[in-house]
């Protein structure tokens, strides 16, 4: 069985589900993945988290879920086994061997606090044994605490539970320096310098022995747990870990990894962090995988909207035979006449007239258009006229790629109001060869026997116009024609009639 979901969200602590939260409200199909295991698991109450402060950790977590419920969120137990990166969504594969696909995934598993070797220490975890004097600390201010140092972060923690109580006492297998022991002595705390070998809960308080089978006696001790993530399952991903203790996954503050389906948040990014910080970045990486899929869904109906226009081109095409006349249009004849030969590339090469006309006149010439069938019809014409043209269906310079002595965008409009012609002369102005030329004609007014100009009539603007709309950088072009040129035509009715066609020819800088 498999599922599809705009995200799944790996990990079901306060991490998880704000960002599950974020997600449902954003009507996002989400799926929590959810191992069940928080790391504040081992604590009866939670401290420090504005408005919920003494509050059971699992009621906090019961809340969250039934709030992300209400937004459409759904959620499975489990334990997500493996990651697989497949293009446009990634794979996520549980234990039991259950699939989901998603365009996104949140990490939200946090991490696991591996304590001290010492027997007992495990099991008085989150009662008499404390992680946090922020979490923990005031409901054993003023009592006998100790501090397990174990590393140069557990001098920081000795000065804050110091600020807690008078009756402190240190316990370190190795010796302090110097300084230490004088700020240590100085603000009253006792050093007991000797390994720790048991602490065991007794009556409420913690009986720690020491290796000279000294027992010291505290209400609380703070030992401070090496943070482990395990994140096997997404090995396959190699996300970017950062240089902190345990090398928790790099993500910036709206949650974005390294990856760009894969977004990160709590403990799992940052170790350190509390409730209120995981529930924020939580909320941030919710955030960050909606921002990130509504811009794709906006690329995704571009691009669907331009196949759709580009099969328009091609039913018109074959809808009818040979469309044009074949010929060369006689402005861009007249325009590329004096112009030293070499490569060209004509956008939207229809039937190919200009393309064929350009080979026939020493252009080393290649055609595009998105129209198979015109492509087919050009390059028939090249053939019947014994010129070499490459002709390509494609969209645009981009789809051809290099660089050209020409490139030619002649009658390059369309009656579709989003047809996206500024950027296909854009895009073609940057696959002109340096000392190479873009040459554009249009249709810079409608024919003088169009009484009226239909809503849906191509946009047509002046060479003017579109040369400042094209915005190019000024010192790297030199205008060279910017004019509407006046051309002999026939009305449909027979009279000798006139067209503007705007003509602009442009020069990129050597
Ligand atoms: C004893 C103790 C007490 C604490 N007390 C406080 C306190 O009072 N106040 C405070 O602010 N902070 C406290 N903290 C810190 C707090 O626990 C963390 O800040 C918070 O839990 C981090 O949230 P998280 O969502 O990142 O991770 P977690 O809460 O640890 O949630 C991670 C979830 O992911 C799941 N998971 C892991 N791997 C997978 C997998 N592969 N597939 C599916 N699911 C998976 C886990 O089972 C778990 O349910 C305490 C910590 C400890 C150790």
């Amino acid at each position: 069985m498999q599922n599809e979901w705009d995200a799944v969200v790996i990990g079901g602590g306060v991490a998880g589900l704000s960002a599950a939260q974020m997600l449902g409200r954003s009507r996002r199909r989400t799926l929590v993945i959810d191992g069940g295991m928080p790391r504040n698991r081992f604590a009866a109450h939670m401290h420090g988290v504005l408005g919920h402060d003494g509050r059971p950790p699992a009621e906090l977590l019961a809340t969250g879920r039934e709030e992300a419920r209400s937004y459409g969120v759904e959620f499975a137990d489990g334990a997500v086994a493996e990651l697989i990166d497949e293009a446009d969504l990634l794979r996520v594969v549980r234990t039991d061997g259950t699939m989901d696909t998603a365009r996104a995934v949140v990490i939200a598993t946090g991490i696991r606090d591996v304590l001290p070797d010492v027997p007992g220490l495990n099991q008085e975890w989150g009662r008499t044994v404390l992680h946090c004097p922020y979490c923990h600390g005031w409901e054993v201010a003023g009592r006998r605490l100790g501090v397990l140092a174990t590393s140069a972060a557990s001098l920081h923690q000795v000065e804050l539970v110091r600020q807690l109580s008078d009756d402190v006492v240190v316990f370190t297998s190795e010796p302090f320096d110097e300084t230490t022991v004088v700020r240590f002595t100085a603000r009253g705390i006792r050093i007991v310098r000797d390994e720790v070998r048991a602490a065991h809960g007794r009556e409420g308080a913690l009986e720690i022995t020491t290796a000279s089978g000294d027992r010291h006696v505290v209400d609380a001790l703070f030992a401070g747990g090496a943070p482990e993530l395990d994140l096997g399952f997404a090995a396959g991903l190699d996300l970017a870990r950062t240089d902190a203790p345990g090398a928790p996954l790099a993500a910036d503050l709206r949650g974005a990894t390294s990856h760009p389906r894969v977004f990160a948040a709590g403990n799992v990014t940052a170790p350190f962090g509390n409730v209120p910080l995981s529930m924020g970045a939580g909320s941030m990486a919710g955030a960050g995988v909606n921002g990130m899929l509504a811009a794709e869904d906006f690329a995704l109906a571009v691009t669907a909207r331009t196949a759709e226009r580009n099969a328009a081109w091609e039913e018109r095409y074959a809808a009818e035979g040979r469309f044009w006349s074949g010929r060369v249009n006689a402005t861009v004849a007249a325009v590329v006449a004096p112009l030293e030969p070499g490569t060209a590339l004509d956008l939207g090469s229809g039937e190919g007239g200009d393309a064929v006309w350009l080979a026939e006149h020493g252009w080393r010439t290649t055609g595009v258009d998105v129209s198979t069938t015109a492509v087919t019809r050009a390059a028939a014409l090249a053939a019947s006229r014994g010129v070499d043209v490459d002709f390509r269906t494609g969209d645009g310079a981009a789809s051809v790629g290099g660089e050209f002595d020409l490139v030619l965008a002649s009658f390059l409009h369309s009656w579709e109001p989003d047809f996206p012609r500024l950027r296909l002369l854009r895009e073609a102005a940057d696959h002109v060869a340096p000392g190479g030329r873009l040459l554009i004609v249009t249709h810079a007014a409608p024919p003088p026997w169009a009484r009226e100009v239909p809503d849906h009539a191509p946009v047509m603007r002046t060479p003017d116009e579109e040369l400042s709309l094209l915005a190019l950088v000024p010192d790297q072009w030199q205008a060279e024609i910017v004019e509407v040129r006046r051309r002999e035509a026939t009305a449909p009715d027979g009279t000798p009639a006139h067209l503007d066609d705007g003509v602009l020819l442009l020069r990129r800088r050597a």
